[in-house]
This record gives structure tokens, sequence and C-alpha cells, in this order.
């Protein structure tokens, strides 16, 4: 990466029995564009009740995005959906005003684990709105000179995923072969570089591993990669996300009250969250 880079270092979290490298928030930056959380998995040895295993939990204001480099994961939500997600595809889910769901191990996959799973704020205009799950089984796949592109959200490189968006911004996985690659960028968009395996060597030498990531301010209109062994890695980006955000538990809101409220919801298995049909148990609140 050329030009001024910010590396930021990740922070161990435990999600459920898997310890992630959390990317954001972090405390100097919440959010890239509208992405407001970052978490990578992996890779691991899983068998079949092994990995991500989390019980039915609730989620409003956010879309998670679930991609697999490696691995197999159950998802299944108050929407009725149940859907196995394989490597290259995509799972996105939108709360809303509210949902619940699950994700589970799917009982005979045994093998690598690995991949990651990012939330998305919603803006004001549709975080009331109806929840929503959409899977999409083929995303755009570009081929470039020194690397293979994945858009999942937004455009890059002309190509542009069908996935839903709500603000202005783009996410792609990139597999840079040895050497790297140049890529085009919206300038109007910051965006964040997390590296998922592999070493990206910055201008002055520094190498960012798994578990680093880069962010670039906008204004910017293009991207060196360099991986003098190959690389994959994770390309975020967006319009800077003016509204403020707060997060608490599963929860986007702008208000602590809010939060709370959706909280006590939760707990008193009001309606607002639904019910996800799945063997685990209830997830609760966080005391
Ligand atoms: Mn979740």
């Amino acid at each position: 990466m050329s030009g001024p880079v910010e590396v930021m270092e990740s922070r161990e979290s435990v999600v459920g029995t898997m310890t992630v490298r959390r990317a954001l928030p972090r405390a100097r930056r919440r959010t890239v564009g509208a992405w407001c959380f970052v978490d990578h998995f992996g890779p691991l040895a899983v068998g079949p009740d092994g990995g991500i295993d989390i019980g039915p939990h609730p989620h409003t204001g956010l879309s998670t995005v679930t991609y697999l480099l490696d691995g197999q994961v159950l998802h299944r939500d108050s929407l009725g959906s149940e859907q196995v997600i394989r490597p290259g595809q995509l799972n996105l889910m939108t709360a809303g005003r509210g949902l619940s769901h699950a994700e589970e191990p799917t009982g005979h996959y045994a093998g690598t684990m690995h991949g990651v799973q990012l939330w998305v704020a919603q803006p004001e205009a549709t975080r009331h709105g109806d929840p929503a799950f959409e899977h999409h089984e083929e995303l755009p796949r570009v081929e470039l000179a020194g690397a293979d592109v994945t858009v999942l959200v937004g455009e890059l490189v002309g190509a542009r995923s069908p996935a839903r968006q709500d603000t202005s911004l783009m996410g792609a996985g990139i597999d840079l072969r040895p050497g790297g690659a140049e890529l085009a960028l919206d300038p109007s968009y910051e965006h964040l570089v997390v590296v998922l395996d592999g070493i990206l060597v910055l201008d002055d030498g520094t190498p960012l591993r798994p578990g680093s990531s880069g962010y670039l301010g906008v204004g910017r209109d293009e991207l060196s990669l360099t991986a003098p062994d190959g690389a994959r890695v994770l390309l975020l980006g967006g319009v800077p996300f003016e509204e403020q955000v707060v997060m608490w538990w599963n929860f986007v809101g702008r208000s602590r009250d809010e939060l709370a409220e959706a909280g006590r919801q939760w707990t008193a298995g009001d309606e607002r969250f639904g019910r996800v049909d799945s063997p685990l148990p209830r997830v609760p609140l966080p005391a």
C-alpha cells in the first residue's frame, strides 16, 4: 500500500467457542463507511459439531454480512430462513427494527473453518424497517493481472454485487498472487484493508499479517497491494457514515435508552425479535 496508511491492530475477542480478531470497532475508529464491526475467525480445524456455534440472539439496526474462505455454517433466523453458507457465497441479514438468528455447525462438515462476519450500520431511513435475509450463491468475480476479486457488496473494478446496500459502501475479497495488484478506488470512500491470510507489505517495508489492517482516508483513487508471497485480504469501504451510532451487545442504535429497551424486550421474549427454530439455547442478555 502506498501513501499514508494508518495501521490498526485487531483485538482478540471470544465469540461462542471461537477466538476472533476484531478489526472494528476500535477505540480510535468506530466505523469505516457504514461498516461498524469486523470479525475475522480461523483458520482453525473443526469437527462436525465445532466452529461457529451461537444460539438464537437478537439484532437491531444493522445488517450482518457473512463470508467464508473455508468451511460451512448453518444460518437460521426468525423469518424462517434456513441456509448453509459455503466458501465464496454471501449471507446478508438485515435486522431493521429487529429479528433473531442462530449460527450453527452443519452437523456433517469437518475441516478448516475460516471467514469473516461483518456488520453494517443501517441509516435512519431504513433502520426501523422490516427485517430481511438474502443468500447469494454466486457473486461477481473479476480476474486482474495480479489478483482474483470477489465483490461481496457494492462495486469494485467495474463489477457490482447483487446484494442489498442501504448506504454507499463496498466490500470485496481479494486473493493476491505473488507480487500483488493495483486497483482503482472510489475517492469518495474511506477504506480498510484487513489481512486474512499471508503477509501484505507496506511501502516502508512494514509487514501486515492477519490481526492487522490498514486504514485509508478518503480522496484516493487507486490502491497498490504488495504481497511477495501472495495474500488474501478483505477490502471494505464507504462514504464516511455521519450518523452517531451507539452499539451495545448485538444492537446498533442511536441512544443507550433505545438499546436498553431492546435488551429488556429480548429478555421478556417480546415478539419484536420473533422465534428461531434452533436446537441451541437462546443467548441471554449479558449482565
Ligand atoms: Mn448475530
